[in-house]
């Protein structure tokens, strides 16, 4: 029997902390201030992770002394990275800390000056009122959502509403990517109204007026400024999409899916030049870095279906964000890498323990990614499985996919649904990394199912209306059973009766009940008794 049992791989999944864990994760232990924090273990062949961080690319002048840094004289520290590499816990240090009480304001600093955690908190949304959290492995998995107004369908107020509906659904962060209307005006209503992190695509704005063969350096660099001085804390710059990476798209099923990837495939074409973002890459840098906004590279050659995944164009743009990794942090700026996409479910991890190596542990924020193609209208939950994959096997941030991805404008039930399905995803990978306390919450609602206190079990769902709904629908009163199985047939109450009698046993006899020894405190067993009567329907694991 005990040769059957799950095995423990490294320390105690600390998930649970108030009753502890069965052996049931194979998450390596917690390594924070090393390479793996909060990882899966390496199948074979897996790319080992980057001996470097961003302690090897320190800015011109800087000095490593002891477990910090010293920089030039007169240095006036501005970003989340620059404080923490001379060894300054930032108030939003403190409250990532507190929002994470897993982690020490220490291990967020640290994690930070390793490049392998960001804050993304620009200077002007921390004074409008954004309470700052943190992306990384070390912490939470985080989810974003995507809204925007669009050529055909805008408004300020429309915006704010959807902002709303999708932090009420459990967004962390959320995505600007108007397109259409006035994008400066929605970009600031959003802002002043967000207590959570907001991200954008700058080049959407920076080519609304004018043709896009007529963007130049000049007009990029005043999109991004006019964008950092509101208040954006992160930015999607697709510099990692090269003139040289271009053919490598033509054997591709899909070509390019990015919108950012083709407007600068296109320009690139059309100008016979090198990509601007990437030619100013510097001077993105130091610009960024005044307000403290965060990159988060794009991924313009992600695939957009399985058969494109891991090509040659994706893992070359991979290689250029690395470079790029490396040129940020040494100019102080704080990196996340965007990725794919469309990906089979078995290069899933490759994909991530890729991304690892090749950009020295900076946080991933992927696109679902989804396992297959052939499910549209259903590919919040195509990409929800994958995006379960890849936060378990190190993405530290999942950008939601609604039902209506690949059809249509995402409407308010389709944002819900893409925010619940990442939820899901996210909260199952936190459990099976071992995120110290994430299974508490399962440890509770369980608790109340076995109890049936339906009060209690619609407290702790994350959607209490519709499971209240539910279960109303069919059965308004709060019984020792529900009506998906009936009363006779209610595994649970029958299992309470059972422990129930254990318990007497036990009582009775308690060296002959050894193997029930260490089992939870039982609720009442049900007054109610009687044997089955007819075939279940099915109901939690009775159904097997
Ligand atoms: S076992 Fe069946 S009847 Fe009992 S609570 Fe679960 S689903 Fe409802």
């Amino acid at each position: 029997m005990d040769d059957l049992l799950l095995p423990r791989s490294g320390a105690a999944n600390p998930s649970s902390r108030a009753l502890g864990t069965n052996p049931g994760s194979f998450a390596r232990a917690p390594d924070l201030g090393g390479p793996l924090a909060f990882a899966s273990p390496d199948t074979p062949g897996m790319p080992a992770p980057s001996e470097r961080t961003a302690w090897d690319f320190l800015p011109p002048g800087w000095q490593r002394a002891g477990a910090f840094a010293v920089a030039p004289p007169g240095f006036v520290p501005v970003t989340q990275l620059e404080h923490a590499r001379l060894g300054i816990v930032t108030p939003e240090m403190r409250r990532v800390a507190a929002r994470e009480p897993h982690l020490t304001p220490e291990q967020v600093r640290d994690e930070v000056a390793a490049g392998r955690m960001v804050i993304p908190a620009n200077r002007r949304h921390l004074a409008l009122g954004l309470d700052p959290l943190a992306i990384g492995r070390a912490s939470r998995t985080k989810i974003n959502a995507n809204m925007g107004a669009s050529p055909v369908a805008s408004g300020t107020a429309a915006e704010i509403e959807k902002l709303e509906w999708a932090l009420r659904w459990g967004a962390d962060t959320v995505m600007d990517l108007s397109t259409g209307g006035d994008v400066d005006a929605y970009r600031e209503a959003i802002l002043r109204a967000s207590p959570a992190p907001i991200g954008t695509v700058p080049i959407y704005s920076m080519i609304l007026g004018r043709r896009l063969e007529d963007l130049d350096s000049d007009a990029i660099l005043a999109g991004l400024r006019r964008q950092a001085e509101q208040g954006v804390d992160y930015v999607t710059v697709h510099a990692g999409v090269r003139r040289a990476h271009l053919p490598l798209v033509a054997a591709r099923l899909i070509g390019i899916v990015s919108r950012g990837g083709s407007l600068l495939a296109r320009w690139m074409l059309a100008r016979g030049a090198e990509n601007p973002m990437y030619e100013h890459f510097d001077a993105l840098c130091d610009l960024l870095r005044e307000h403290d906004v965060t990159f988060s590279l794009g991924d313009g050659l992600r695939p957009g279906g399985l058969a494109d995944a891991t090509d040659r164009a994706q893992l070359a743009e991979l290689s250029t964000l690395g470079e790029l990794t490396e040129r940020a942090w040494r100019k102080g700026c704080q990196v996340m890498i965007e990725g794919p996409g469309h990906v089979p479910f078995d290069q899933i991890e490759y994909n991530m323990k890729l991304e690892r190596r090749r950009c020295h542990g900076a946080p991933f924020y992927v696109l679902g990614p989804l396992v297959t193609d052939v499910f549209p209208g259903y590919d919040h939950i195509t990409s929800a499985i994958g995006a379960t994959a890849a936060a378990y096997h190190g993405a530290a941030m999942l950008c939601y996919v609604t039902p209506r991805e690949h059809l249509g404008l995402p409407r308010r039930e389709d944002v819900k649904q893409g925010c619940i399905a990442y939820k899901i995803a996210a909260h199952a990978a936190d459990v099976a990394l071992g995120i110290p306390g994430s299974r508490d919450w399962d440890d509770a609602l369980t608790q109340a199912r076995a109890a049936l206190d339906w009060d209690r079990h619609f407290e702790l769902a994350f959607d209490p209306d519709l499971a209240r709904a539910y279960h109303d629908e069919d059965l308004e009163e709060r019984a020792d059973y529900c009506a998906m199985c009936g009363h006779d047939w209610c595994a649970v109450r029958l299992s309470r009766e059972v422990r129930g009698l254990q318990g007497d046993a036990a009582a009775a006899a308690p060296a002959a009940i050894g193997a029930t020894s260490g089992s939870r405190p039982l609720a009442p067993s049900c007054p109610r008794s009687g044997g089955p009567r007819g075939a279940p329907a099915g109901g939690h694991d009775a159904r097997r």
